[in-house]
């Protein structure tokens, strides 16, 4: 089976999925979407009311910040993998309980484990808790540095997008500004792998 059949497979598991409780409250699941060849894995909190409607990630007004982010520094969506730590919108978007991330986590490793990534980049504190744990840094500290996750995979967290909409200041080391250095210090691992990857195919 091809990356993306097996992908499909998950993603089709996902839609029928009601081992929690956010199953029975959803409109759409959310499995995620992209590139499964992708060096870099974005994995964001869970479903809004926008993505719950459409079934896709990312979509609604954190959403449209987040394509700016991203093509800000000339990455395209279609080029990488996007998807959440729960598949199904909280009801009035609250945080995931710890029962629901445990419910859920299994997709998320299947997914990891398909695509395989260098970099898995958590969107905010939740996803960040998910990936290093509660008794870390926090998301302010964390954002824009390096971690060691597991088998070589690293971790480079940064802030949510939501998280930007709330603070909306683009001075010197505001949320934002820091966003826009984090994208740009991505961009440039990114350009990193893929010209290895050509070399080695060489
Ligand atoms: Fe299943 Fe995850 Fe949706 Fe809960 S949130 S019903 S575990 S897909
Ligand atoms: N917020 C998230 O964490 N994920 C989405 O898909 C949309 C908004």
């Amino acid at each position: 089976m091809t990356r993306e059949e097996v992908m499909k497979k998950i993603e089709n598991r996902i839609r029928k999925c009601k081992a929690c409780q956010l199953g029975n409250t959803r409109i759409n699941a959310v499995p995620g979407e992209g590139n499964v060849y992708s060096p870099i894995v974005f994995v964001g909190e869970g479903p809004g009311e926008e993505e719950d409607k459409s079934g896709r990630p990312f979509v609604g007004r954190a959403g449209k910040l987040f394509d700016k982010i991203l093509e800000s520094v000339g990455f395209n969506r279609a080029d990488l993998y996007i998807a959440n730590i729960v598949k199904c919108r909280p009801p009035n978007n609250r945080v995931p309980l710890e029962a629901e991330v445990k419910a859920c986590s299994h997709y998320l490793y299947a997914q990891i484990a398909v695509i395989n990534p260098k970099i898995i980049v958590p969107l905010g504190a939740t996803a960040l808790k998910f990936f290093l744990g509660s008794g870390v840094d926090s998301i302010t500290v964390a954002r824009g540095k390096l971690y060691e996750w597991k088998d070589g995979i690293k971790i480079f967290p940064m802030f949510h997008p939501s998280y930007l909409l709330r603070n909306a200041s683009k001075a010197p080391g505001s949320p934002k500004a820091l966003t826009w250095e984090d994208i740009r210090k991505l961009k440039k691992m990114y350009d990193e792998f893929a010209s290895s990857q050509k070399s080695t195919n060489m």
